[in-house]
């Protein structure tokens, strides 16, 4: 038997295990069993290639623990070791510059497990005492067993083992007895080891029996030794990408479409990657793809691998070459985890291209899922939107699918406006906004339905895309002006009606909380509603944008909804209510414009006198008087209010003809919709 300290510059590299590894306990299976893996897969290189002669026999990696004991035993039938092995390749652990290393990387136990190829010395972070017993593939080479208590003192000693390969032996220490508990091992294994290509084996395969559960003669592999995306594309079939996700992601609905990544140049990558169904809340979505070192499960999270549009979608990414053991920091800018990730936005954009063109129909009827995910990656990359323009749809109401290019050859005739501008028209809302739809499908336009999550921004990226072009909501405006033809007839009355009308509208609005009405009019035609709501499209926007972002723009979600409620001064109800107006209120309303017009007139002239003078030369005298002039015409104009408010209610046609316009753009609700239903009635 020999002794000897474990070669390492610095004192002792148990302390740092110890100390600084705590986080990442559970790794130490990983390391374990993908060092065995490694054993079992070097003896069938060496078999292949005709340097090993012997009997391969069943090559499985077992795990197993002895709770009496204290003991988790991973055995393999591997390679072994012989003395001189251990000597070099578990004694001597290139340890230089350790303090400083670990002082930088202490939250990190990766990194640092990473850096000194320490795998096997992460067994001491849950143990007191390990132990390596291992028999060389090497004819005439003694079987060995080495045992260390976690200080720089080991042992080494001839042994006897009856098989070739190596049993490492953990003797658990007090702190961390769950890893001898079978649904804790259970659990890492399945999640470190579920894609091993060796078969791993723990205990046996349990089955139900007289309402009881007990242990079958089969051993119980825990593995899929040969997934999917290690397979050649041509010999998959599409089911077998489906039960392939249903593997990893038993709890979801089956995926969209696949993408089989296959990669060997300039780095090594192969892997699946799902589109899953989903539509809404894609904050919820993510980390669903796993990273995988040859096999070995590394994370899931990949956020500086792939871009983060495409965190959204599932699968399996494994690549030998994204450093298994590394902190976030570095894989950001590692040159090859950059390539990785442009290199998947463009399969992704292909693969995407390619089913547009072999099957549109199918790309169309998933576009509602998909188009989350594409807008995602328009507005987040310009190089995917390059690719993505050419097969990205936009949906109108009556649920055809165009391409961008198809939809200006749509409406490029009848949807450019007298400046030559092309308006889309859109809609966020089918049913609420439905008289709007109408009236534009009337007029022979078409209306795109724009009811995503992401389409607020989509609308705006693609205004400064396309060239002249400009996105406009179905009831942002009359129909005469959302796309603007010729210049708009006048409006034919005077500032004095004008006044009076607005006034009389104005009082017969619904109280609505944080909303505000402006009273405008339009000439329009006879066959135009009398009166209508509309929404200003650059408010809206404005308002919708900073509930999607908050912060910086929380300015315009702090505002109240302005609508303009428009009066169709073309219209005969319009003007039937002016003259009923005019003729009901003249008795009243004429002393008090007598007056006002007085006062006005005095107002005017004393201010006319001020022109020219500075404040200090103005007489107090005639300041008072200028202000006491000011007082009394706000006054009458109150008065001549009090008297139109008067009148109009009790002309229920303006209250009837603002509740259907309200009701038309859905907010006429409550009470006042109960009121309305009353008055319909009445009226009748
Ligand atoms: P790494 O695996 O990163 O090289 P480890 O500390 O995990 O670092 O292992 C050090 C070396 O010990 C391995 O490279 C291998 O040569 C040897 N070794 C570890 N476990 C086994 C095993 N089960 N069978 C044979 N050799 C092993």
């Amino acid at each position: 038997m020999s002794k000897g300290n474990i070669g390492v510059t610095s004192d002792n590299i148990f302390p740092v295990i110890k100390k600084f590894l705590y986080s990442d306990h559970e790794i130490f299976l990983r390391e374990l069993v993908s060092n065995a893996v490694d054993a079992t897969q070097k003896l069938k290189t060496l078999a292949s290639v005709g340097e090993f002669k012997g009997e391969l026999g069943e090559l499985k990696v077992y795990v197993s623990a002895d709770k009496k004991k204290g003991t988790l035993t991973i055995s393999d039938r591997g390679i072994g070791m012989t003395g001189e092995e251990i000597e070099k390749y578990i004694n001597q652990i290139a340890f230089s510059g350790a303090e400083e290393f670990v002082e930088k990387y202490k939250k990190d136990a990766q990194a640092i497990i990473g850096h000194f190829g320490l795998g096997f010395y992460s067994s001491f972070m849950v143990s007191k005492k390990v132990e390596i017993f291992t028999q060389s593939y090497k004819e005439d080479t003694v079987a060995q067993h080495w045992s260390c208590k976690g200080d720089p003192e080991y042992t080494l000693e001839d042994t006897i083992k009856s098989d070739r390969g190596t049993d490492i032996v953990l003797h658990i220490d007090d702190d961390n007895k769950e890893f001898l508990e079978e649904s804790k091992i259970k659990e890492l294994l399945t999640k470190y080891c579920k894609f091993l290509p060796v078969e791993i084996v723990f205990g046996k395969k349990k089955e139900w029996k007289d309402g009881k559960e007990v242990e079958t003669e089969e051993d119980n592999v825990i593995n899929n030794t040969a997934p999917a995306w290690t397979k050649k594309p041509a010999d998959l079939k599409d089911e077998d990408y489906t039960q392939f996700y249903r593997d990893l992601f038993p709890f979801s609905e089956d995926p969209l479409f696949h993408i089989h990544l296959n990669v060997d140049y300039p780095f090594n990558l192969t892997g699946i990657l799902y589109f899953p169904k989903i539509k809404n809340n894609i904050e919820l979505q993510r980390n669903k793809i796993q990273l995988y070192c040859n096999q070995v499960f590394v994370t899931d999270h990949v956020e500086n691998i792939v871009p983060d549009y495409l965190t959204l979608l599932h699968g399996v990414i494994d690549s030998p070459d994204i450093p298994l053991n590394v902190s976030r920091s570095y894989l950001q800018s590692d040159a090859n985890v950059k390539k990785i990730s442009s290199h998947i936005t463009k399969k992704v954009a292909d693969r995407l291209a390619e089913i547009f063109k072999s099957d549109r129909e199918q790309f169309e009827n998933k576009w509602d899922d998909l188009k989350i995910f594409i807008q995602y990656g328009m507005l987040s990359d310009e190089k995917f939107y390059e690719k993505a323009e050419k097969f990205a749809l936009l949906k109108n109401v009556d649920g055809k699918y165009f391409t961008f290019e198809e939809y200006k050859d749509l409406v490029k005739e009848n949807q450019k406006d007298k400046n030559g501008d092309l308006i889309y028209l859109y809609t966020t809302n089918k049913e609420e906004q439905y008289s709007y739809i109408q009236h534009a499908k009337d007029k022979g336009y078409d209306v795109l339905i724009m009811d995503g999550q992401l389409d607020v921004h989509a609308v705006s990226q693609l205004e400064q895309k396309f060239e002249k072009t400009r996105f406009v909501r179905v009831d942002s405006d009359t129909i005469e002006k959302l796309i603007q033809k010729e210049d708009v007839a006048k409006v034919s009355l005077t500032d004095k009606q004008k006044d009076e009308l607005i006034t009389i509208f104005k009082s017969q609005l619904p109280a609505m909380e944080k909303i505000e009405f402006i009273v405008s009019f339009e000439q329009l035609s006879e066959t135009a509603n009398p009166v209508f709501v509309t929404q200003n499209e650059f408010m809206r926007r404005m308002k919708e944008m900073s509930a999607l972002q908050g912060g910086m723009m929380n300015f315009y979600g702090e505002m109240p909804d302005s609508y303009n409620l428009v009066v169709n001064t073309g219209h005969p109800l319009v003007n039937q209510i002016l003259n009923d107006e005019e003729t009901s209120v003249k008795e009243n309303i004429t002393p008090v414009y007598d007056e006002l017009s007085v006062v006005e007139e005095k107002q005017k002239a004393l201010k006319e006198r001020h022109k020219d003078k500075k404040a200090e030369e103005i007489p107090a005298e005639e300041k008072t008087d200028l202000d006491a002039l000011t007082d009394q015409i706000s006054l009458l104009k109150d008065k001549k209010d009090d008297i139109l408010r008067e009148y109009a209610s009790g002309n229920k046609q303006i209250r009837q003809l603002i509740d259907l316009a309200l009701l038309a753009n859905n907010m006429l609700k409550g009470e006042a919709l109960a009121n309305f239903v009353k008055r319909s009635v009445e009226l009748m």
